[in-house]
């Protein structure tokens, strides 16, 4: 699966690389227009790159310690004791993009019925 350049979700289809020069910069793929008008302002500022900005840099680092606390809670700190941080980035990076795509597809459908969807606790 190629990941989108800027939010990390699935890519559908759309790409830029400055000045179509393939074999001198990246080719970035994104998940929608949105992305791709972000990554192209991004990329033509950057001489065609695109990297993670500070503060998802900060956000990945920051969300480490919660991660951790929930996997000694669940007794799985010694399966990743020695992973590299990065590793850790890319789990948690999944989670991230797993839980908002489920989001955004569920935006469209309504969430209720319209009826009470649970017995009435009286
Ligand atoms: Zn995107």
């Amino acid at each position: 699966m190629i990941l989108c350049a800027i939010c990390n979700r699935e890519a559908r289809g759309f790409g830029f690389c400055l000045s179509l020069r393939f074999d001198l910069y990246p080719h970035h793929h994104f998940c929608s227009m949105r992305c791709l008008d972000r990554g192209e302002a991004i990329a033509k500022e950057a001489n065609g790159m695109i990297d993670k900005t500070a503060r998802e840099i900060q956000a990945l680092k920051d969300a480490r310690r919660p991660f951790a606390e929930a996997i000694t809670e669940l007794g799985l700190m010694p399966v990743f004791h020695d992973r590299k941080p990065e590793d850790i980035a890319q789990i948690i990076e999944a989670v991230i993009t797993g839980y908002v795509d489920s989001m955004l597809r569920q935006a469209g459908v309504p969430e209720r019925t319209g009826t009470f969807d649970y017995p009435i606790p009286f």
